[in-house]
């Protein structure tokens, strides 16, 4: 029936929670004003709609056709009375119009400010959220929660609340009137109904099953765009030549997605119908009837005006009950929104400032940690030993980092060098407590990261990544992000020093210049240039700092090293080392192997001692020059 073929109904909205109800309500609570003023006008906008009707009989049976004493006792018009009624049928629908229109503008008001308030709160809950929930959640996902989902909710004041208000009291108004009429021919109209409501009921299941498909398609439309025709998803396919795999990709999704729309189009049309049908053969039914009846009495027992007023009255029920039906998937939709909301909402931050966290000021840049042990999961269930036989070993490795200890004294420049996976980044992660560790401290200037202000951690530690981003916005705008208070002065001073200043002049409007979307009207090595004089500005007192492994040309090579140079001075930095000048400048290279660290030491020290540096030296930095190596990774 209507077009759902074999699909099975089982995409049933989850019941509502009465804890989400009351969070619902909460949410609204701000407004609870003019929530109350809404549904008041609601009330008595639903309610005026059954006095039309009331004087439509009035109308026929004493102002038009009643028995007149100016006729002398025949039917016919009562002209004073005929204006009253005229009057009062024009003035109630103007009035109940301003009201609705009053009514609307509030509804929306309130609709929209809630929205405001849960896409601000959805936002900054995300901006605290560890990186963690980041790196496991995919982009499109966290978008969609919070533009269309919230988007969704709006329409739970504006369009589901009013509708179930205004849609009750018309029903009770409409069949209590009905009743006053007439109880017999409200019983015969009344009985239609259960077969009315069952096909609407089949018609709604059908419709929410589409659009619960059609809304998950429309999700990973929405994904596959972001996913494909951002910058790096571009290189990515271009440099693949897998671009006619994702528009066959793209093909396939969006195809299915026409196919659901069209299908909701014809389950909307057939709703639409179906009440069209039903409305049209009542009134019949009632004609029928009362012929019967009058002919049965031999007189008009059920006069014409009261036919025509109680056939309003009952074409008045079949679309709001219609709507009931559908409403109450749609209100289920919408709590289902809330609760997708919510539960963003109330994603734990992992990551917050414990009760007793104190400012790390006056940081001098000591870094230790202490026994550590880190996992980026916790493995599902017990860990059971697996045989080496049968596993790769990497997978044997129950710790990222397992018991790692080491001290960096303030000032000087730590070298992280080891194979791939060895767990360096991992290392660099934690001292800005973007991850917590499971056992053991971190600590900066002997107090453990854990109990320092995170705003406090982050002012006092700059990193620069291999990947540089930059905001889609002006040189000036992405230098001021490390320190927004800065003086021209400053500004260009640190762009000096980062070799980067001599650039900006030449670009069409200097430190006015967009940049493009990550910095790509940038070269690779002037992003990184740029992201250093950032870090200049921000002046911290640790610095991370993650060596590209990508090529850059010598010249810019050069650029790069002499930029950092100044920025390295008097700090503490922790450096994945892929350079041999680092390498060679370093107090002290730790050597990490399998989330261990295995050797410590100088340059000269490890080599004497014949172990894994001596062969990474060996393999990797001896015959590097300038240029970075990229086989350590
Ligand atoms: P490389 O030099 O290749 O960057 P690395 O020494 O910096 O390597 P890490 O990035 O610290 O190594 O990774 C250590 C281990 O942790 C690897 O086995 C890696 O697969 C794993 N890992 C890294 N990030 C995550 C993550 N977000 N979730 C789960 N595992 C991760």
């Amino acid at each position: 029936m209507f077009g759902m073929g074999a699909r099975p109904l089982d995409e049933d909205p989850r019941p509502i929670k009465p804890a989400t109800v009351r969070r619902v309500v909460r949410t609204f609570s701000p407004y609870k004003k003019k929530v109350a003023v809404v549904g008041l006008a609601i009330v008595i906008t639903a309610g005026l709609g059954v006095v039309n009707p009331l004087l439509i009989i009035a109308v026929f049976d004493k102002a038009l056709f009643g028995a007149n004493s100016n006729c002398a006792g025949q039917p016919c018009p009562n002209l004073p009375l005929l204006y009253r009624y005229v009057a009062l049928m024009i003035a109630i629908p103007l009035v109940t119009s301003i009201i609705g229109i009053g009514q609307t503008y509030l509804a929306n008001q309130v609709g929209l400010r809630v929205m405001q308030d849960l896409r601000n709160a959805l936002y900054r809950h995300l901006q605290e959220m560890p990186l963690r929930f980041f790196t496991t959640t995919r982009t499109g996902e966290i978008q969609s929660r919070l533009a269309n989902d919230v988007g969704g909710v709006q329409s739970v004041v504006t369009d589901t609340a009013s509708t179930v208000l205004s849609n009750t009291v018309t029903i009770v108004s409409t069949i209590v009137t009905m009743l006053i009429i007439s109880i017999p021919l409200t019983i015969l109209s009344l009985l239609l109904l259960p077969l009315f409501l069952w096909l609407t009921v089949r018609v709604g299941k059908a419709r929410r099953v589409v659009a619960t498909s059609t809304q998950k398609t429309l999700a990973d439309l929405t994904s596959i765009t972001e996913e494909t025709l951002s910058v790096s998803g571009m290189l990515l396919s271009k440099s693949f030549g897998r671009q006619s795999f994702e528009i066959g990709r793209f093909r396939e999704e969006n195809e299915r997605l026409t196919g659901l729309q069209i299908r909701q189009t014809m389950i909307g049309r057939s709703f639409f119908a179906l009440i069209g049908f039903f409305f049209s053969i009542t009134p019949a039914l009632v004609y029928l009837v009362a012929g019967w009846v009058n002919s049965n009495h031999g007189s008009a027992v059920i006069q014409s005006g009261m036919l025509v007023g109680f056939t309003t009255l009952q074409s008045r029920l079949f679309f709001p009950i219609g709507s009931m039906l559908q409403v109450s998937t749609e209100v289920q939709s919408s709590f289902a929104l809330f609760d997708r909301v919510f539960e963003y909402l109330d994603m734990e931050h992992e990551i917050v400032d414990a009760p007793d966290a104190e400012p790390l000021v006056n940081v001098r840049g000591r870094v230790e940690l202490d026994h550590v042990r880190f996992r980026y999961e916790e493995p599902p269930g017990d860990l059971v030993p697996i045989s080496p036989e049968t596993v790769p070993t990497e997978q044997l490795r129950e710790w990222t980092l397992d018991d790692v200890s080491l001290t960096i004294e303030p000032g000087q420049l730590a070298a992280l060098v080891g194979p791939s996976g060895a767990g360096k980044t991992t290392i660099t992660y934690l001292v800005p407590r973007l991850y917590d560790v499971q056992a053991g401290a971190v600590r900066i200037d002997d107090h453990d990261v854990r109990h320092v202000t995170l705003e406090s951690l982050g002012d006092a530690i700059g990193v620069v990544t291999q990947e540089t981003y930059l905001f889609h916005d002006t040189v000036r705008r992405n230098l001021l992000y490390g320190k927004p208070d800065a003086t021209l002065e400053e500004l260009e001073a640190a762009a000096r020093a980062a070799n980067i200043h001599g650039k900006i002049s030449e670009l069409p409007e200097g430190y006015d210049t967009v940049v493009g979307e990550r910095g790509y009207k940038l070269s690779g090595g002037e992003k990184q240039r740029l992201a250093i004089a950032r870090v200049i500005l921000k002046d911290p007192s640790i610095l991370i700092l993650d060596e590209a492994t990508s090529s850059l040309d010598t010249t810019s090579e050069r650029l790069v090293q002499s930029a950092l140079e100044p920025l390295m001075q008097g700090r503490t930095t922790i450096a994945i080392a892929h350079r041999l000048s680092t390498i060679l400048q370093a107090d002290v290279i730790f050597v990490i192997d399998r989330g261990r660290v295995v050797e410590q030491g100088t340059h000269e020290e490890l080599l004497t001692k014949s172990g894994l540096y001596a062969r990474l030296y060996e393999q990797q930095f001896q015959d590097q020059v300038i240029e970075p190596d990229s086989s350590l990774r």
